[in-house]
């Protein structure tokens, strides 16, 4: 078959999330397909927790045939380019699919190849990232063979998902370094093409004070651009306010580096450019999720150009409103649902702490539970282990969790957004 109502491109969190919910809400009868590469579906969040050693790599993972709904089609195979002036898809097989409806959520590319020498330092001693399924068991190594030094912990300045992932691991290097006896012997710092630690300033508050309090040290405004394996140095390239370079560069050496590593739009999205913005993102309406051009084309996830935090939850609450928008564009109707920029983060701080981030498109907070979730809690890192995960797997990939709006009304009285 190569003609179908829905085309999915993408089975990870947005795209089986989606073909979940189009099953449910159209029945047997649509058509559903989803083009997916991958054999295995991964819960990346988990991988900050894999990381510290804290869970293990496996429980981060399912099979991708288990994951694909009943009743959808999955096409093993890539979106080469998108033909929305045609209704359809070329694959990696030379395949054309034709669609009624296109759904995009491909997620982002890592671009480790953006750093100078930062491709052939990956697996060597003291280099690692939690941001590949490659690579972050690399990070629990380099935690254990600290025996002292430079500890490095990089964000770029591209876009990337969870923005708050790259703090987290220091947070919990810095702990795990205390519990192992070489904390003093260690020296700990962040080095960030941003110019602050946070963007919602409640939270950046809290973290800053952390890190005055831990000894963690700021460099911002600092961009990874080289890292020589053989001499164990990292060079960062110095901005200005604006993210621009200076022209100033700045060279530290390592004992170990945690690399959070740049990242772009899928290929397949930059090469069809009738469906992108200039930067090769999805141009959707960044309120009804629906494409600008293209009426029948919604997209979601760490693809899409609307300016929230590309998280997993940012999906949840995405989900919803393509869902909502999808069936009135199909019907006639009129768009109602609206996506307020709903992401979260949980900012793990330690084994057993967590501040749970939670806000909208106007860096506004938009906390779940009646409690000031800007303080480190127990419970806090609970959710992020225990919780989250089982929410993603029975509820976000069966295409029935559309994010904590719902509970956080009535939590909040009927008094929250
Ligand atoms: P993905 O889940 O990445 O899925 C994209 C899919 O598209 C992949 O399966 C890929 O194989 C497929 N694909 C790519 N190109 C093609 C193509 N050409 N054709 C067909 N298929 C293609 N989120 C949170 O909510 N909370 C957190 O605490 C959190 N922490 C994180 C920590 C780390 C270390 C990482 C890496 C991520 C974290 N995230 C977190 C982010 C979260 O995992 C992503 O935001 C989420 O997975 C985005 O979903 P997506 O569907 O857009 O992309």
């Amino acid at each position: 078959q190569n003609s179908y109502k829905f085309v999915v491109a993408g089975g990870g969190a947005g795209g089986i999330g989606t073909a979940a919910a189009l099953k449910r809400i159209y029945g047997k009868d649509a058509t559903v397909a989803v083009i997916e590469p991958s054999q295995t579906q991964y819960y990346q969040p988990l991988w900050t927790l894999v990381g510290a050693g804290a869970v293990d790599f496996e429980t981060s993972s399912q099979p991708m045939e288990k994951m694909i709904p009943k009743g959808c089609d999955w096409l093993q195979t890539k979106v080469e380019t998108f033909h929305p002036e045609s209704n359809s898809v070329v694959t990696s097989d030379g395949d054309k699919i034709s669609y009624e409806n296109l759904i995009v959520a491909l997620g982002l590319e890592l671009r480790f190849d953006m750093v100078e020498g930062l491709p052939e330092a990956l697996h060597t001693d003291g280099v690692c990232s939690n941001y590949s399924a490659q690579t972050v068991k690399d990070t629990w190594k380099c935690l254990q063979s600290f025996e002292g030094g430079n500890a490095l912990f990089t964000l770029p300045i591209t876009p990337i998902k969870c923005l708050g992932a790259p703090q987290k691991i220091m947070y919990l290097a810095d702990d795990y370094f205390r519990k192992s006896g070489v904390r003093d012997k260690a020296s700990i710092q962040f080095c960030s093409a941003l110019g602050v630690i946070f963007g919602v300033k409640k939270y950046a508050q809290e973290l800053s004070k952390i890190c005055e309090k831990r000894d963690l040290n700021l460099n911002f405004r600092h961009n990874l651009v080289k890292v020589n394996a053989a001499q164990r140095t990292a060079t960062f390239d110095i901005l200005n306010a604006d993210g621009v370079s200076t022209g100033e560069t700045k060279t530290m050496e390592y004992d170990m580096i945690h690399v959070t590593p740049p990242m772009s739009a899928p290929p397949a999205l930059r090469q069809s450019t009738s469906l992108t913005d200039s930067k090769g993102f999805l141009d959707v309406h960044q309120y009804t999720l629906q494409h600008k051009r293209y009426p029948n084309v919604f997209g979601l996830g760490d693809c899409v150009n609307t300016p929230n935090g590309k998280t997993a939850a940012a999906v949840a609450g995405q989900l919803g409103v393509v869902m909502n928008n999808l069936y009135a564009y199909i019907y006639g109707k009129s768009m109602n649902a609206s996506y307020d920029g709903y992401t979260s983060c949980p900012l793990v701080t330690s084994y057993g702490k967590c501040i749970l981030a939670e806000f909208d498109y106007n860096a506004q907070p938009l906390e779940t539970m009646p409690l000031n979730q800007g303080k480190e809690r127990y419970f806090s890192y609970l959710v992020k282990k225990d919780i989250l995960p089982e929410i993603y797997w029975t509820g976000l990939m069966k295409g029935s969790w559309y994010g904590p709006g719902t509970i956080r009304r009535i939590l909040h009285l009927g008094m929250s957004k």
